[in-house]
């Protein structure tokens, strides 16, 4: 026993030792020793992202998903310098842009480096000829916005975490906004951008507006949820603020009617920016009154003051077709002005034992309704409140983002009964040919049901990963991919 516990110790001094020799080396690599930061604040700051199951970790003192360091560099040369030396030495690394991820994405279940993208947040240029704006990748988003806007000019890409996330963390997870039925997803918007790979490799997309030159490169990086590699810089496509607004608030007699109605909007070619439909339980909350009775859409046309006033006049036409009754802009403009507000489920997912969890997926037209019965029904006995609205919407489907209320005994079993409802909501996906994400991503959340959704696709994204990141090193365990 003994000797045992002296093999420990000697085995334990060497690891130290190990771990010491390679905290020294990682300062070597970036421009000062404070870059690279072990204290026990900083490693628990990048434990936890948004992902309700991360909140109770942490309030029933769990961190299972823990960086050994977190580095902060300060330019695209230290992350090619980090990522080269973690290569080598077969240390995981996994990006980090504001943790605004909902689903676990940036949390590291097998340790190493979280790169903290958080000092690369230079404005670079906005370029008005090009309609342009370039900008490091840990910029915050709403820093961006709010810098276009002192200008006369948006991105036109309005995430309700707008004001929690970077430019880098929209790209990697594909993300979108309010106002994508007319302007996109971050596919859409996304111009071109710097990417280092895992073993160091600087690349660039080009600065074109289009090109047919073999598969487009940027979507190796766009929803790879730092898997693929490390986004340093990203340009994004600008517009002119719109100079004339309008908005209408439209009740409906029926969840299929209103979401008929939206299926017409897109088919007749109609683009209102603002395209968000409630059903009753949840138009209740958008509408903040308790006794509203009807499921209820939102409608926000925008631009110049002629198309603008037509686009709407024919949005209205369409909705009456389907019974839908205008009752006047309030309601849309009253949700406008509180549209990065999280304070509900924040107020939920703060207590220890409330059970608060949004999921968000996608269906074609013709099955979206089968996902929405499904979905809702199995989930009713899961939480107090659950509450369903479609908002994102194109020719071809819709996104169902389905938020859940509700209370637990305690902070254990709020933890348990969040688990269970992302299993109900994924197999009701499945079942019902819906994608399992709309544009949380994966994460934690949705890897093991990655599989299941892609199919063969999965091998061959797997293939793409092998070829890109061959030691496995890029936050590794994510999105299906094979595990270290
Ligand atoms: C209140 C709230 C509202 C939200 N609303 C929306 C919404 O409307 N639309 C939407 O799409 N999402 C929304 N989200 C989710 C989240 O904000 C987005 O996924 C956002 O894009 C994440 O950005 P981030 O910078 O915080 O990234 P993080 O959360 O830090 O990271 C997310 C993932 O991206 C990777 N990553 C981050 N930066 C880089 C980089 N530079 N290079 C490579 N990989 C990187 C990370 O490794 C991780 O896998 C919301 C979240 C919250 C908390």
């Amino acid at each position: 026993m003994v000797v045992e516990t002296k093999i420990w110790r000697d085995l334990v001094t060497i690891m130290d030792n190990a771990a010491f020799d390679l905290m020294a080396e990682l300062k070597a690599l970036v421009g000062s020793a404070d870059q690279v930061d072990v204290s026990d604040t900083t490693i628990a700051d990048h434990a936890y992202d948004w992902w309700p199951v991360a909140a109770k970790w942490r309030q029933n003192g769990k961190m299972p998903c823990k960086p050994d360091a977190v580095v902060f560099p300060a330019d695209v040369k230290e992350v090619s310098a980090v990522l080269a030396w973690a290569n080598e030495k077969g240390v995981p690394v996994t990006p980090w842009g504001l943790g605004s991820s909902v689903t676990g994405q940036p949390l590291t279940e097998y340790g190493g480096v979280t790169l903290d993208l958080s000092r690369m947040n230079r404005i670079i240029a906005v370029d008005t000829d090009n309609m342009i704006v370039r900008a490091e990748a840990g910029v915050m988003g709403g820093d961006l916005e709010d810098h276009l806007r002192g200008m006369g000019y948006t991105l036109n890409h309005s995430p309700q975490s707008l004001y929690r996330s970077t430019v880098g963390g929209w790209f990697a997870t594909r993300a979108t906004g309010q106002l994508s039925s007319r302007y996109g997803g971050i596919e859409d918007l996304a111009h071109s951008f710097t990417a280092v790979l895992a073993d160091g490799t600087v690349f660039d997309t080009l600065d074109l507006p289009r090109m047919a030159v073999g598969p487009d490169l940027r979507h190796l990086m766009i929803g790879s949820e730092g898997t693929m590699g490390v986004i340093t810089e990203v340009a994004l496509k600008i517009f002119p603020l719109p100079e004339y607004r309008e908005n209408e608030t439209i009740k409906f007699p029926s969840v299929e009617a209103g979401k008929d109605a939206m299926r017409a909007i897109m088919a007749a070619n109609i683009r209102p920016a603002l395209l968000r439909f409630y059903d009753t339980a949840e138009a209740r909350h958008a509408m903040q009154d308790k006794a509203f009775s009807s499921p209820v859409m939102f409608v926000g046309s925008e631009g110049m003051e002629g198309p603008a006033r037509a686009e709407m006049e024919a949005s209205r036409t369409v909705c009456a077709k389907f019974g839908g009754e205008p009752i006047g802009p309030e309601g849309t403009e009253g949700w406008i002005g509180r549209r990065y507000d999280f304070s509900t489920i924040e107020g939920f997912v703060m207590r220890p034992e409330g059970v608060a969890e949004t999921i968000e997926i996608s269906n074609n037209w013709a099955r979206i309704m089968d996902t929405y019965t499904l979905m809702t029904k199995r989930l009713a006995p899961m939480a107090d409140e659950v509450l369903g609205h479609f908002s994102h919407v194109y020719t071809t489907g819709v996104s169902l983002y389905v938020i859940l209320l509700g209370e637990a005994k305690d902070g254990p079993e709020a933890e348990e009964r969040i688990k269970k409802i992302w299993e109900i909501a994924m197999e009701a996906s499945l079942e019902t040919g819906a994608s399992i994400s709309h544009h949380h991503g994966a994460g934690l959340a949705r890897t093991p049901y990655v599989e299941r959704s892609l199919g063969a696709g999965l091998d061959v994204m797997q293939r793409v990963k092998d070829a890109l990141d061959p030691n496995n090193i890029l936050n590794p365990g994510k999105l299906g991919l094979r595990r270290p």
